[in-house]
């Protein structure tokens, strides 16, 4: 639409995705172009969050980044960010009346458990993850081309051709048992791994699958301070003005603009970014009137979202039922099956994010953080913890709730206007988000002049070093 960058853009929804969008835009478009962001919490980062317990603050929402996370990786790096400390704790896996592995403080010990319930299908496990992490690693460079997709199908196929396409068809438990790992790891890693990232058993896509292994890969990491300061960071460089509103509709107006409307007003738009779901457990803005195709409502995406609470327990862990007494022996509890009677997906120790032991921190400072599918009862919380001085609650729609073959959707609502949510149908992750927060500014981009999508030839003033 000519040499001169666009006037202005909205950007709805201030989470990781809609931060980073802010931050693509105006890497791609300069210092010209207004950007107003609208997000009515009087946070940024939407489920990336921190709770304070106990006078010290804790991750509550998207909390580890995998080492492969290049977006996450760089951003931290440009903006100064370090490395949280993270507790060292013992794995197991539990099924919500008994431990069906617990990994031991002897290693060698840990190795023989490892070997005798596994054999040698956590090396299998290894190779497997790293192939899907190698081949989603070519959307960063693909990106960084000004390569840009119409749709979450198309990208999956850019970078992972069938195999990514077909693992989004069919349940993870599937496609493991195809690639012929064995029962336990099945029952016991996966299901675990699952229940405690996605809070959904191996049912979920095989894809989402994939990426849950990758979360309990060694060298996860998170942001010192929280996660949070990513959003914070990637607003700030944007230079966007942020318009603490909730936005209620977006529709095309006469001239091929966007007008998005709050309750007190509505401002005119060259393009939109909508870096929020809209789906019936999460906000309902009207794209009804500016949507071409593909237009996601309340009333038509009847897919839910799962709930997830988390509650952050300064205690003790019951030493009877968990068979340890003390905060390092006690392991980290995976959960294998979610219908016991606490609705068990995880239990795990958490630092606080500012956590330093130079400065006389210590283990003592951690507390337990618990995922269930409901607020946990007294009676529950009593048998899972026999001293507690304090506790509190995060209650999310957390992801999809994943149910194979995934509708792979456009992030194409009509030429100008963009959503970046539809790649949670495929995963839903920090990083997932910031992929398609960067595919929406180059859509924008490639479409404002008039460059081919998935062959941009316009040289890109691209900072990110990738
Ligand atoms: C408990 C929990 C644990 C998780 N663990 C991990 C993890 O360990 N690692 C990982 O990578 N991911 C994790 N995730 C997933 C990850 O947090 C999300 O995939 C990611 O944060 C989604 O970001 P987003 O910006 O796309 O959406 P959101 O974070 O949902 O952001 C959307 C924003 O839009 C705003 N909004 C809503 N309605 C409107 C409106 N009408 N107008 C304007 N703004 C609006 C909201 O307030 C919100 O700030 C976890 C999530 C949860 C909840």
């Amino acid at each position: 639409e000519g040499t001169a960058p666009p006037n202005t853009i909205a950007v709805v929804g201030g989470g990781i995705g809609g931060t980073a969008a802010t931050y693509f835009l105006r890497q791609l478009y300069g210092s010209d172009l207004q950007i107003d962001l609208y997000e009515p919490s009087n946070v940024l980062c939407g489920r990336v969050a921190t709770i304070e317990i106990a006078g010290r603050r804790y991750e509550s929402g998207g909390s580890i980044l995998h080492p492969s996370n290049r977006y996450s990786k760089s951003i931290a790096g440009e903006f100064g960010l370090r490395y949280a400390e993270r507790a060292n704790s013992l794995l197991s896996f539990h099924d919500g009346e008994k431990f069906l592995f617990r990994s031991s403080e002897w290693k060698i010990v840990t190795i023989f458990r490892l070997l005798w319930t596994f054999g040698f299908d956590l090396i299998r496990l290894h190779w497997f993850t790293k192939s899907y992490m190698d081949m989603f690693d070519l959307i960063y460079n693909d990106q960084k081309m000004g390569h840009s997709y119409t749709n979450v199908h198309d990208l999956l196929f850019a970078v992972g051709q069938d195999t990514f396409i077909n693992a989004t068809k069919v349940t993870a438990c599937k496609l493991f048992a195809e690639q012929e790992f064995g029962k336990n790891l099945i029952d016991l890693v996966l299901n675990g791994g699952l229940l405690t990232n996605y809070g959904q058993t191996c049912e979920v896509n095989g894809f989402v699958g994939a990426v849950a292994m990758a979360g309990i890969q060694p060298g996860l990491w998170s942001i010192r301070g929280g996660n949070n300061l990513l959003c914070s960071k990637l607003h700030e460089s944007s230079s966007a003005h942020w318009k603490q509103k909730s936005v209620t509709k977006v529709s095309l107006s006469s001239d091929g603009k966007f007008s998005v409307s709050t309750s007190e007003n509505e401002a005119i738009y060259d393009h939109v970014v909508i870096a929020s779901p809209i789906n019936r457990d999460k906000n309902n803005i009207d794209v009804s009137t500016a949507c071409s195709k593909y237009c996601p409502s309340t009333k038509t995406d009847l897919r839910h979202y799962r709930r997830t609470v988390a509650t952050f327990v300064k205690g003790k862990l019951n030493s009877k039922k968990f068979q340890c007494d003390s905060l390092t022996s006690c392991p980290v509890i995976m959960c294998t099956s979610n219908s016991t009677f606490f609705r068990c997906r995880a239990i795990g120790l958490h630092l606080p994010v500012d956590y330093d032991n130079t400065n006389g921190d210590t283990i003592d400072s951690a507390v337990y953080k618990v995922f269930s599918d409901a607020p946990l009862t007294k009676n529950q919380l009593h048998q899972l913890f026999e001293a507690s001085s304090e506790i509190k609650e995060a209650d999310w729609f957390a992801y999809p709730l994943f149910s194979p073959p995934e509708q792979l959707d456009s992030f194409v609502l009509h030429e100008g206007l963009y959503y970046t949510s539809p790649i949670e149908r495929a995963a839903s992750a920090i990083e997932m988000s910031l992929v398609s927060a960067k595919n929406a500014a180059l859509l924008s981009y490639n479409h404002w002049y008039a460059l081919p999508r998935s062959s941009s030839s316009k040289t890109l003033n691209d900072r990110t070093e990738l």
